[in-house]
């Protein structure tokens, strides 16, 4: 499926009304825009160990476009969102399991 335009749009109103001088450098315009709608649409992004967002490749975008599809959880699933192409898909039981053995 994907992210409503209503979403993505207020995940933008978001990001300009937060945005300052200070943070602006560790900020994209698409790409946190796209996290804050995600939030806003009740996904919670999941971190990696490490504390970083759990990113591949987009398989939706042409390839080399986006290594920007991140995991969230909601209701007890996880997807996979791309804030380029604004896809969100249900992770496969597969691959969940495959990055829990990680
Ligand atoms: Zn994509």
């Amino acid at each position: 499926m994907q992210l409503s335009e209503k979403v993505i749009a207020l995940g933008r109103q978001q990001y300009d009304e937060t945005t300052t001088d200070d943070n602006r450098a560790v900020r994209d315009p698409v790409i946190t825009a796209f996290g804050m709608a995600m939030q806003l649409a009740g996904y919670r992004p999941v971190m990696t160990q490490s504390g970083c967002m759990d990113l591949r490749p987009c398989p939706h975008c042409p390839a080399g476009k986006s290594s920007y599809s991140a995991r969230y959880a909601k209701a007890g699933e996880e997807f996979w969102a791309c804030p380029i192409c604004t896809q969100v898909t249900k992770a496969t039981q597969a691959a969940v399991s495959a990055v829990a053995a990680n």
